[in-house]
């Protein structure tokens, strides 16, 4: 596919996959109309980056579909001056996405390999306001928080303490719970010292491994 054939497939993205299931949210429209979703994935899968399903990115991780991560962006309701604190860099699509939209980003992930090679596309791209650590992101990043919004893009049995106690007043939290197969997809969010969720979605996602998550691969 030629670059411009790759913008059309990224337009034609926005118009059939995200608008008709209720994306509105402009700046989250405008970000998926923006990023190169296809510079995220190896080679040989760039043409499908633009399709209707997950993809793999390699050590048995995968990167959501447009659908979700539109969905877990557009739930964070950025204005643009938040500090977003992003758990599972994965191929760094979601963090990119996220960049876009907000002031900084800090993203954690687990496995080294992954973490290089979305720096590498970080630095390609120029988006220098991605902040990134190799850690078990179920304890957060203390030194940075709070978060205005935080994004966890792995599946856990529950919402991890320490993000909680992270997550500024008012904030954001977006993050699938549940058993390894299914989870919801929930919203929590911190309000005058009050916490309230919803589930807005049952999702698929792989596995958040770490102290507040499962205990093993
Ligand atoms: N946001 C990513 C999705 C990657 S899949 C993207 O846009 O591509 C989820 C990622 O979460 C995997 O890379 C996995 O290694 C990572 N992960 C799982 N448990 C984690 C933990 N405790 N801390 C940090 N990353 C974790």
């Amino acid at each position: 596919m030629s670059a411009s054939n790759f913008d059309k497939a990224r337009a034609w993205m926005v118009e059939e996959q995200l608008i008709p299931r209720s994306i509105r949210d402009p700046k989250t429209l405008e970000a998926m109309r923006e990023v190169p979703r296809h510079l995220f994935v190896e080679e040989a899968l760039k043409n499908q980056a633009y399709g209707d399903f997950p993809l793999p990115i390699g050590r048995g991780q995968t990167i959501s579909k447009p659908y979700i991560v539109a969905l877990m962006t557009q739930a964070l309701g950025l204005k643009g001056h938040e500090h977003v604190l992003e758990i599972g860099t994965g191929s760094g699509y979601q963090a990119a996405i996220l960049s876009r939209m907000c002031e900084k980003v800090y993203t954690v992930e687990r496995i080294d390999s992954l973490l290089v090679q979305a720096r590498k596309v970080f630095d390609s791209l120029h988006y220098l306001n991605i902040l990134t650590k190799l850690d078990d992101g179920t304890n957060g990043w203390p030194e940075y928080a709070p978060y205005d919004g935080i994004i966890v893009t792995a599946g856990g049995p529950k919402v991890p303490l320490p993000l909680l106690e992270q997550l500024a007043d008012p904030g954001t939290l977006v993050i699938p719970v549940g058993d390894r197969g299914v989870q919801d997809l929930r919203v929590v969010t911190k309000k005058d010292g009050e916490i309230t969720e919803k589930t807005i979605e049952y999702v698929r996602f792989v596995s958040l491994i770490g102290d507040h998550g499962w205990h093993n691969d």
